[in-house]
């Protein structure tokens, strides 16, 4: 029996596409190919999965798991041989305990389906990020997802309590815990998350929920130097309390960028601001949150530390607000932009971005350069836009420029996107020889075979 028949005999007809049905499926929502595999296994239960791992293992055969594809690090690319895992018949949302405010769900559940389900028990699930409509729960947390509220609530492994994974030899390894103290020995789960399916397959998690916060104030705000951005952060951080939920930064080309045709924003403040920051407080009460999110802001501008700044005074205001820092897309007009996602201390971001617009004019000549990011979290997105016809010439020297600076004051190469394939020749930057021989040999004891999304990450 051939690998499709193999596999169908083991879950079922319908539940296995063949190399032909799976060729008429994207390969991701950023993408115009398709996908390639051998076969895509759509399994119903983790039985299901450890029977496809085991036959897989056996048979020597590499496996691709898959989630939503929304990555950008072309962690989940399958190739002609290879067996593709989609968890897209696994999407139970199996409870939402309300006391101990935990959710136990299937990982092919959509995290906005989760984000809304959660709601309805005045909970929150606090990751959260522009591909929320097709991005699976499974998927952010094998690639260990950031987003835009980590500066409060942590990125996905921090969300996590327990998980149940399918090793590669097909065994299953359940660590459903609900308790957020439970100090027993090694934490399993986190070997899991953010290995990208290099150590297993994430098939059902239990996740940390939140009170979920009533009220909302936000501003978008001009700044005229970095240190009035850092400073002005920590000004927010100590003034609202606690409520701080988001703090991104824009520089002035991005903020242009967002806010003047083709794009259909319109700027809230002037733009002739170098820095630009959005801030937003999430609280419970909607007076008081209010009347401090104000006061701390006039305190900012009396101070000096902030120039100009437009409130929210609607929730219209703030979801306008969003639009413009999520407008990510204009880059796309008028070239095609090479994106990065770094961290490096805050310290070191001005002088970095500094020295980068530098360096660029000097190894590729003509481009444009728009940096913006969750900088509360040290997070910079950095987008290099050149013409589509130097794409693929300037892109090997744009990832010098924007990669090596970062290993003077050991910055991080992937940031919140993971390394996949694409970032695989960089990790030598933010990972020492002894690290990464150490992760060889957690990969050689758990994947003795090297089934599990082979060549990725390592
Ligand atoms: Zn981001």
């Amino acid at each position: 029996m051939n690998t499709v028949e193999s596999l169908r005999a083991l879950i079922g007809e319908s539940a296995v596409l063949d190399a032909t049905d799976t060729a008429t499926r994207s390969a991701g929502v950023w993408r115009g190919d398709n996908l390639q595999a051998a076969a895509l296994a759509r399994p119903a239960t983790t039985a299901e999965v450890a029977k496809v791992l085991g036959w897989c293992h056996a048979n020597r055969i590499g496996v691709v798991t898959q989630g939503g594809l929304t990555g950008l690090v072309h962690g989940g690319d399958a190739t002609p041989e290879q067996v593709i895992i989609s968890l897209e018949r696994m999407r139970d949302i199996e409870e939402i305990d309300s006391l101990q405010r935990t959710a136990t769900v299937q990982a092919g559940v959509v995290l906005q389906t989760l984000q809304e389900a959660v709601e309805e028990h005045h909970l929150m699930f606090p990751l959260d990020l522009g591909a929320r409509g097709t991005a699976t729960i499974g998927g952010n947390a094998a690639t260990n997802a950031g987003g835009n509220r980590v500066i409060r609530y942590g990125m996905m492994r921090d969300m996590v309590l327990g998980l149940e994974a399918v090793m590669a030899d097909g065994t299953v390894v359940s660590s459903m815990n609900q308790l957020i103290k439970n100090n027993t020995g090694y934490d399993l789960r986190q070997l899991f998350i953010g290995s990208e399916g290099t150590l297993g397959v994430i098939t059902r998690l239990v996740l940390r929920l939140r009170e979920q916060p009533v009220t909302r104030n936000m501003a978008f705000v001009g700044l005229d130097s970095f240190d009035n951005v850092a400073a002005f952060l920590r000004h927010m951080d100590r003034a609202l309390g606690g409520t701080l939920s988001a703090f991104e930064a824009m520089w002035r080309d991005f903020y242009c960028l967002v806010t003047s045709p083709p794009a259909k924003g319109k700027p809230p403040i002037s733009q002739e601001y170098p820095f630009y920051v959005l801030v937003e407080s999430q609280g419970a009460d909607a007076e008081l949150d209010t009347l401090r999110f104000n006061n701390a802001m006039e305190s900012a501008y009396d101070s000096g530390l902030i120039v100009d700044a437009a409130i929210s005074q609607s929730e219209t205001d703030c979801h306008h607000f969003w639009e413009l820092r999520d407008d990510v897309e204009q880059a796309l007009n008028g070239g095609i932009p090479v994106i990065f996602d770094i961290s490096l201390p805050i310290a070191e971001m001005d002088s970095y971005t500094a020295a980068l617009g530098q360096s660029l004019d000097a190894a590729i000549g003509k481009h444009r350069l728009f940096i913006f990011g969750h900088l509360g979290d040290g997070n910079l997105h950095v987008a290099v836009q050149v013409q589509a016809e130097d794409y693929m010439r300037l892109r090997p020297l744009i990832e010098k420029q924007v990669y090596a600076p970062l290993a003077g004051f050991q910055g991080s190469v992937s940031a919140e996107h993971g390394i996949g394939l694409e970032k695989k020749p960089w990790l030598h930057i933010s990972r020492s020889e002894n690290e990464l021989a150490l992760m060889r040999s957690l990969k050689d004891a758990l994947d003795p075979r090297g089934i599990l999304n082979p060549g990725k990450v390592l």
